[in-house]
């Protein structure tokens, strides 16, 4: 049972690392296509080293001038490993361009293959949506749940997307939970360890976090100006210092438009794992764009607003422990002195951290019943 695993953004890292641990460790047959999406160490490279994830790497460097030449290079780069390696499992995970090149490289490639030599499609994190089809992240992800043959679900919810778009016939389809959990299970305990609060000065359940980075939030100047001044407002109203690790796409935008951010806003580079998911732990609310964070706070019980008109995870809206407030500061504010008043508890939809061995186990069955057939 051989996995070609196609990866490279930060969320990808993170949450395909427990699976690609439990190969690492049980000795089974594996290698990795990163694809460069994110190539700068600190949105990448540290990621790979934290989690150990060093051999049986093939990296391509696709040219990046836009997102088609980037796809299609992927593509043309991805397929050649695949023809070369034969492996029975393509692994992606997510909604990112990185997924939806690993997909489609297999998809084409099996056109050409015998039945018995198909490469079965694995789709993590499938079945989520945000019904915005002006989200590239939407688009990536329908297409890559269509295509795929095996899909890995986090919660009913997901699923039930998933029905709706008639979207499980002919595939196994299988709620799991979200491979985050293993992560956190792991890293909760040892983020403890570290200095950033000392670092940055500032305490525990004393200040908020922030971060953004989605093409809608930070690529539009008048969202990206509304956003600017909600975090002007709150660092005025509420009195507590904001700390802002921004993401690269974001600095950039901010430099383009010429807008510039409240001067009691603590920006600072991402952060490694440990340092993020122990702010994570300490804030008192994390304003976010993000799809990860957002499932991230409401498994380590932090209160979440985030800052888009749609979310694809639904259940933590549903659970009250996350507020989807918009660019609208009256929303933000009302979410705020909602959270303020009002102890949230964690929830447990998204697994117990045992989701890879699960997704691993599953696998083995399906590998074994298609070479008795
Ligand atoms: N993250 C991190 N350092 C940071 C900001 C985020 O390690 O400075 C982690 C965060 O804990 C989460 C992931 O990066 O696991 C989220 O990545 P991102 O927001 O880029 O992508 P998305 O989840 O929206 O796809």
């Amino acid at each position: 049972m051989k996995f070609s695993i196609v990866l490279s953004t930060r969320p990808e890292i993170i949450k395909l690392s427990p699976f690609i641990k439990y190969l690492k460790v049980n000795k089974k047959n594996f290698y990795l296509i990163n694809t460069k999406q994110h190539s700068l160490k600190n949105m990448s490279g540290i990621f790979f080293d934290f989690f150990k994830i060093r051999e049986k790497i093939y990296n391509i460097n696709p040219l990046k001038k836009s997102q088609y030449i980037f796809l299609s290079d992927s593509i043309k780069l991805i397929s050649k490993i695949l023809l070369a390696n034969k492996p029975d499992f393509l692994v992606v995970q997510g909604d990112t361009n990185t997924c939806l090149a690993g997909c489609l490289s297999a998809s084409l490639l099996n056109r050409n293959l015998n039945k018995n030599e198909k490469i079965k499609i694995i789709h993590i994190e499938s079945g989520l949506r945000s019904f915005d089809n002006n989200m590239p992240e939407e688009i990536n992800r329908k297409i890559v749940d269509k295509l795929s043959d095996i899909l890995f679900v986090p919660t009913k919810f997901d699923l039930n997307n998933l029905k709706r778009e008639n979207c499980i016939k002919s595939k196994i389809v299988k709620v799991v939970g979200n491979t985050i959990t293993d992560v956190l299970k792991e890293c909760v305990p040892i983020c403890n360890d570290s200095s950033i609060l000392k670092n940055l000065k500032i305490k525990k359940k004393n200040f908020f976090l922030v971060t953004l980075h989605r093409p809608e939030s930070v690529d539009n100047y008048k969202n990206l100006f509304k956003l600017s001044k909600i975090l002007l407002n709150l660092s005025n109203q509420y009195d507590l210092p904001i700390v802002f690790p921004i993401h690269p796409r974001t600095k950039d935008k901010l430099k383009k438009f010429k807008i510039k951010l409240s001067d009691n806003i603590k920006i600072i580079e991402p952060l490694k794992y440990t340092d993020f998911i122990k702010l994570l732990k300490e804030t008192k609310i994390v304003l976010t764009d993000s799809g990860g964070i957002q499932e991230e706070a409401a498994i380590i019980g932090t209160p979440c607003i985030t800052l888009r008109t749609t979310t694809e995870r639904q259940i933590t809206i549903f659970k009250k422990v996350n507020f989807l407030a918009s660019y609208d500061l009256k929303k933000v504010k009302k979410a705020v002195d909602f959270f303020l008043k009002k102890k949230i508890s964690k929830i447990s939809n998204f697994g117990n951290g045992n989701v890879s061995i699960k997704i691993y186990k599953e696998l083995l069955k399906i590998y074994n019943k298609s070479k008795k057939n």
